[in-house]
């Protein structure tokens, strides 16, 4: 049986707006905003949604990096906001940018150790030992060691990034758009690079992408974020195949040749995605969505079940078991 590693239960997150320097706070951003999820272990659960949507606010409030508002985040059946450090380096993150996640003043070798020195414990030998290892295991000279951020490429500074996530042997990560940065011939190379590390190490991966290609590539199951909230979850072929949410209709029909296949009408996304200060009311694809009816603008619509472990918010949807 599977086993649960992460639970996100009604999970929220408003960060303030402020509104100059001498200004008070000017309402909020509802970046997370009543997020349900569970990850097992071993999969690649991906997250996938326009810029804006809270994937990013999401992934830093699961890793307690920003405090929640309410909610809980548990991982294996422990609140991670009352874990120790020890207990948290379980859970990594690779950071989107390679460019400005690593520190051009310290050189590869001390990037790459800082998580042993800050746990302490470690003597220098096994610090050296560790750091060579993880070279080895992302691809890079042992030799690069004592080299600086500058003098590397930007899928050889992800791997520097990806190298220092698994210091202290993880076993959850959440890689955050880790190559969105990145050339396009780079790309393929750090997403097997990621898989291949993933089954070696036994790793789970919470994945976040706004780009439907890399998500389909790495993810088991996939959920789709709009505007701080998860509108459907599905096995990554199941979404592709059949799509229940205008919105996951509208992102995937927008891949050259998907809405013919999917036989679904090609959408073209109107006007911007509306500021998270002041969601709409109701659904909160009302604003953009192809089939809003008078109640879309009223009444927020829950999750329902629309096929085995495919669960969708939509109020055009049969009424199903709630997800
Ligand atoms: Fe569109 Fe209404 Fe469904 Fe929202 S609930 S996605 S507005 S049809």
């Amino acid at each position: 049986m599977s086993e649960i590693l992460l639970e996100v239960k009604d999970l929220k997150k408003y960060f303030p707006v402020k509104g100059g320097m001498f200004s008070s706070g000017k309402g909020w951003v509802h970046a997370v905003d009543g997020i349900s999820l569970t990850v097992e272990r071993g999969e690649t659960f991906g997250l996938v949604g326009e810029s804006g949507c809270g994937k990013s606010s999401l992934s830093r409030v699961i890793l307690g990096l920003v405090k929640k508002d309410s909610g809980e985040v548990l991982y294996k059946g422990q609140e991670v906001s009352t874990m120790n450090r020890s207990q948290r380096s379980r859970m990594r993150m690779v950071f989107q940018n390679p460019f400005a996640s690593l520190n051009p003043k310290e050189k590869v070798f001390d990037t790459i150790a800082e998580p042993y020195r800050i746990a302490g414990g470690y003597s220098r030998q096994q610090i050296q030992e560790e750091v060579m290892k993880l070279l080895d295991l992302v691809g890079l000279s042992r030799g690069y060691a004592t080299r600086y951020p500058h003098e590397f490429s930007g899928g050889q500074r992800q791997r520097i990034g990806i190298a220092r996530a698994l210091a202290m042997d993880p076993e959850f990560i959440i890689c955050d758009e880790p190559v969105s940065a990145l050339d396009v011939s780079i790309q393929a190379q750090i997403l097997n690079l990621l898989r291949d590390i993933q089954k070696d190490m036994g790793l789970t991966y919470v994945f976040i992408s706004h780009n439907l290609g890399v998500i389909k590539y790495v993810s088991d199951r996939i959920a789709v974020m709009y505007l701080g909230k998860i509108v459907e979850i599905a096995k990554a072929p199941d979404l592709y195949a059949a799509p229940s949410h205008p919105y996951t209709q509208a992102l995937l029909s927008a891949i050259p040749g998907a809405a013919e296949s999917l036989n679904i009408e090609r959408v073209l996304l109107k006007d911007d995605i509306p500021s998270p200060v002041n969601p709409p009311a109701g659904c909160r694809f009302c604003t953009r969505c192809l089939y809003a009816k008078e109640n879309c603008f009223r009444e927020e619509p829950v999750m329902q079940q629309v096929g085995d472990g495919h669960y969708a918010a939509c109020h055009l949807l049969g009424k199903g078991a709630e997800g």
